[in-house]
């Protein structure tokens, strides 16, 4: 029996997206061959990175003015490809520091120049989003991350800043509607939502490159990634090409405006929940509640065995919180139906 996957990631996909994923390692497009065994270099194979990057600009609505790439190495190759690319040699940037991931961008970009942290909640265990900082036109650019995936924060405005905006989208891009030609680069690891581990996506303002004076190594060099077209090496095939698969469904399905509407009737659900029953609590501050992942706990530790034997007799798969938060964390992400959701309030009711 398929489970109901509330795993923060690698996470839940379309179930079509995995059969049709499914079909073409056994024959891509009727080739009589498997998309794993084919040329990254094949026009087979040089369509679906075409239309995987092409795809990306239509659901964000954005211009010939930004590129996309899809390349390896995660997110966590983008905290220091940002600096790498954007940060001048005695310039200095402004960063949020909102969670363990933020703050992993910040520990790598402080090996390459100047940090500054202009806004922290680091001292209440990241339960809140940080709001009242300014950033001026002496930083090379500002660098923040939209959805706290351990904790369940997400940044429901942003700000207005005198500098480029980069923000890591990781694990709620796709999921709400933004105005994204605001912010000039903006990375996520695939993994989250939009397809499986092995690509991190790259959506960059083209004129903001080349202007650090540093000389870069080639993988780490953005500007050079997208004179190659995103084949620079051989391409995580395979992860293009689902991550294609799964925009394609997204757009198919009515874009982000219907992801969005979905996402924020499973979240009321679940938070409502979480609000209404005396057994449960929120952990991040109410207006700050991520549609993406929702942390909380136990008000009554004893009721731990039950509640988690619960659960797992539900089919419910990924509940448990991360490591350094402990407690229970549902990933919802666009993918998660709120069938799926209802399953767990049942159980949270039930338990009641
Ligand atoms: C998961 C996650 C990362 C790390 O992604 P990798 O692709 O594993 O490097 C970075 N930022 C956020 C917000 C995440 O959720």
């Amino acid at each position: 029996m398929k489970k109901h996957n509330f795993s923060a990631g690698p996470s839940i996909l379309p179930q079509e997206v995995f059969k049709k994923a499914s079909e073409a390692i056994l024959d891509f497009n009727g080739m009589g061959l498997s998309l794993l065994e084919i040329s990254h270099r094949s026009k087979e194979f040089v369509a679906v990175m075409d239309e995987a990057r092409a795809i990306v600009k239509r659901l964000m609505n954005l211009g010939d003015d930004y590129e996309v790439l899809y390349l390896q190495g995660g997110a966590s190759l983008q905290f220091l490809m940002t600096p790498m690319n954007l940060l001048t040699e005695n310039g200095k940037a402004a960063y949020t520091d909102t969670g363990t991931w933020a703050a992993g961008a910040i520990k790598e970009a402080k090996k390459v120049g100047n940090i500054d942290v202009v806004g922290s909640s680091k001292e209440d265990n990241y339960s809140y989003i940080p709001k009242d900082y300014k950033v001026g036109a002496d930083y090379d650019y500002f660098h923040c991350t939209s959805n706290n995936t351990i904790y369940g924060t997400q940044m429901k405005s942003f700000p207005e800043v005198d500098t480029l905006m980069v923000c890591d989208m990781s694990s709620d891009i796709f999921s709400r509607q933004l105005d994204f030609s605001k912010f000039d680069l903006i990375y996520a690891g695939a993994q989250k939502n939009m397809g499986p581990a092995g690509a991190v996506l790259v959506v960059v303002k083209k004129d903001i490159l080349g202007k650090t004076g540093r000389n870069l190594p080639s993988y780490l060099d953005l500007g050079l990634h997208i004179a190659k077209e995103s084949m620079l090496n051989t391409p995580p095939v395979f992860p293009v090409y689902v991550s294609y698969l799964t925009l394609k469904h997204l757009e198919e399905n009515g874009g982000i405006a219907a992801a969005e509407a979905k996402n924020e009737a499973k979240a009321k659900l679940l938070y409502d929940e979480i609000d209404n029953n005396p057994l449960f609590e929120g952990y991040a501050a109410k207006e700050d509640r991520s549609l993406m992942n929702v942390s909380f706990k136990l008000t009554d530790e004893s009721k731990k065995e039950a509640f988690d034997a619960a659960w797992k007799a539900a089919g419910i798969s990924g509940l448990n919180g991360h490591r350094n938060l402990g407690g229970y964390r549902a990933s919802i992400y666009n993918a998660m139906p709120i069938e799926s959701v209802q399953v767990l309030v049942d159980v949270m009711k039930n338990l009641a």
